[in-house]
């Protein structure tokens, strides 16, 4: 029997009857859930409250599974809540927020305090805490096992551990530690082919183990050669190896190279003819390591790419249920929702990724977020993240890497990174709304003009059907990269960012955050010079302005247009009559 509860005060006044229970058997993590619960709260009502790890006769918060919690009267699947998976639920008049291990009852307290009582950390250093007098609780009764098994980005703004935690970030580049229960672990991160067969160790000897391109065995810019039964062994002792030194490890790549050059041999063009794809030799030979060690390590998943060229599923083979297939969108348009632009690019992938469904039920997908041969380059892809994520969601994928810049200061960094992360761990939440309030939070009273840029430029790319991938060409002035930078929304760009600046002149820190997102306008008008700052004495001005600011603001990384790819080559590189 429940006893039903009509709700709680929980603090009034900088006061509360409130104890914050755990198990004497807590684990870091829950620990850590109880002291963040605790400071936050005393930020919310200020008032702190006790932790203690036994039961005592008053109200309770229970913040993980314990033996106070086993004797309410509810009953608590702990097991079916998974890693992840929590309850958060009002009994009697105490409040229970507790979750499977290891991370589930950090993110219960997370999650109440983000969802019941407000609060946000949108960057590392801004938050929103309100502030109450009376904290009155209805009656809840909530339950959450994220859609996304794996939530990751390698967005340098992303990857602090406490921010990560708290917007329950759990991927391999996000520094999370014990206290936050730890991260999803990968043994090699991605093409790993070479590593687990190194040509320098074997071709000497057998380049039979490597890819015959044109009647040639060779290992440049090739593969393995997915058939031979002594690869097979070679990689499987290598994935042992590596799993037994990375015990934190619960996934290992098993992928290829970051290039073409797969085995035409006969067995493997056989092979793949048979399959109708690449992905069919790569799917035989991930599926017997995956086999071979599945004795030893019964929780760690092989994980394979279906890239470029593996990207088409195969018709006979099926992954084991030890196996991820990580699905690349690299080739796809980012201005346009995937399933529903109209690009060919698009159509493609949409058609392999529902074909995949169909046969994996274990799908990861490594997703691109901005442009990568231009960090700075306007990109607006902020309309179709969401409908992405829902859309991979539906077609069984269960974990989502997005790629953006690892390196500080790309366009948006900040609010793409919070967006992602919110978006990730609640596929359908109000995006528009989490953008609202970053925008407000993050940039005060220059939100309205900033959300409006951003607005106008979305909807060039949408009127016009304008569609942007993340790689386009390397040259700033080819149309592919920059059909949405025209005379006009530059100009428009730039008196919405006037407007911006003007409203918060008077607060540095605002002010600069503002000027750091102007970068990317003033990027293009230097790149394309000639169109748009044709006077020197302007062209000057413009560049010594983005020079301090893209010092300011941190920005490392041009992007791949640029060899080498650092700001202040990237500073050198323009002409002489602009700097200093
Ligand atoms: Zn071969
Ligand atoms: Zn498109």
């Amino acid at each position: 029997m429940e006893i039903r509860s009509s709700g709680i005060k929980l603090a009034s006044g900088q006061q509360s009857d409130y104890t914050i229970v755990v198990s004497p058997a807590c684990s870091p993590s829950e620990q850590y859930a109880a002291e963040e619960l605790q400071e936050f709260l005393k930020q919310i009502a200020g008032v702190r409250l006790p932790i203690l790890r036994t039961p005592v006769q008053g109200p309770m918060l229970l913040v993980g599974n314990s033996p106070a919690v086993g004797e309410l009267p509810v009953d608590i699947d702990f097991e079916a809540l998974g890693d992840e998976g929590f309850v958060i639920k009002t009994v009697g008049p105490h409040l229970v927020l507790a979750g499977g291990r290891p991370r589930g009852t950090l993110y219960a307290c997370y999650e109440f305090l983000d969802k019941y009582l407000g609060c946000r950390w949108f960057t590392p250093e801004v938050s929103h805490i309100p502030h109450r007098d009376t904290v009155d609780l209805p009656h809840i009764d909530y339950q959450k096992i994220p859609a996304l098994e794996y939530r990751d980005t390698d967005y340098y703004e992303a990857c602090e551990g406490q921010w990560a935690a708290r917007n329950r970030l759990n991927g391999h580049f996000a520094h999370l530690q014990e206290k936050h229960g730890g991260h999803i672990t990968y043994a090699g991160f991605v093409h790993t082919f070479n590593r687990l067969v190194p040509p320098e160790d074997y071709f000497q000897e057998h380049p039979e183990y490597f890819s015959e391109i044109d009647g040639q065995r060779t290992a440049e810019q090739a593969q393995l050669c997915l058939t031979n039964p002594d690869v097979v062994e070679i990689a499987t002792d290598r994935v042992h190896q590596w799993l037994r030194e990375n015990p934190q490890a619960s996934i290992v790549s098993v992928s290829q190279n970051d290039w073409y050059g797969y085995c035409q041999c006969d067995r493997c063009r056989a092979l793949a003819e048979h399959e109708g794809s690449q992905a069919g030799p790569i799917l035989h030979f991930v599926n017997q390591i995956a086999d071979n060690i599945r004795d030893e390590f019964p929780d760690v998943a092989v994980d394979t790419l279906a890239y470029q060229y593996s990207r088409k599923p195969p018709k006979h083979v099926r992954p084991r249920d030890n196996v991820i297939v990580r699905l690349c969108s690299i080739e796809c348009c980012f201005t346009h929702p995937l399933a529903s632009c109209d690009s060919q690019n698009n159509q493609l992938f949409s058609q392999d990724i529902r074909q995949w469904a169909e046969i994996c039920d274990r799908l990861y997908v490594w997703d691109y977020v901005t442009d990568f041969y231009h960090f700075l380059v306007p990109f607006p892809n902020l309309h179709s993240l969401q409908p992405n994520v829902k859309f991979f969601v539906a077609h069984n994928v269960r974990g989502l890497f997005e790629e953006g810049n690892s390196s500080p200061g790309g366009e948006f960094a900040q609010l793409r990174s919070y967006l992602l992360a919110r978006c990730l761990w609640d596929p359908d939440c109000d995006w528009e709304q989490q953008m609202d309030e970053f925008l407000q939070a993050y940039y005060g009273p220059a939100a309205q003009p900033i959300a409006e840029y951003i607005e106008m430029l979305h909807q060039k790319v949408a009127q016009d059907d304008i569609h942007l991938g993340c790689c386009e060409s390397s040259n700033m002035l080819a149309t592919a990269t920059s059909a949405h930078l025209t005379e006009e929304t530059i100009s428009a760009a730039d008196r919405l960012f006037d407007a911006a600046e003007a409203a918060v002149a008077d607060n540095m820190e605002l002010l600069a955050r503002v000027k750091a997102a102007r970068l990317p306008v003033q990027f293009v008008k230097i790149a394309r010079r000639e169109e748009f700052v044709p006077s020197q004495l302007e062209y000057r001005a413009l560049v010594n302005q983005f020079t301090e600011i893209a010092r300011q603001s941190g920005v490392e990384h041009m992007g791949l247009a640029y060899d080498p790819p650092d700001l202040e080559s990237w500073l050198q590189s323009l002409s002489p009559s602009g700097g200093e």
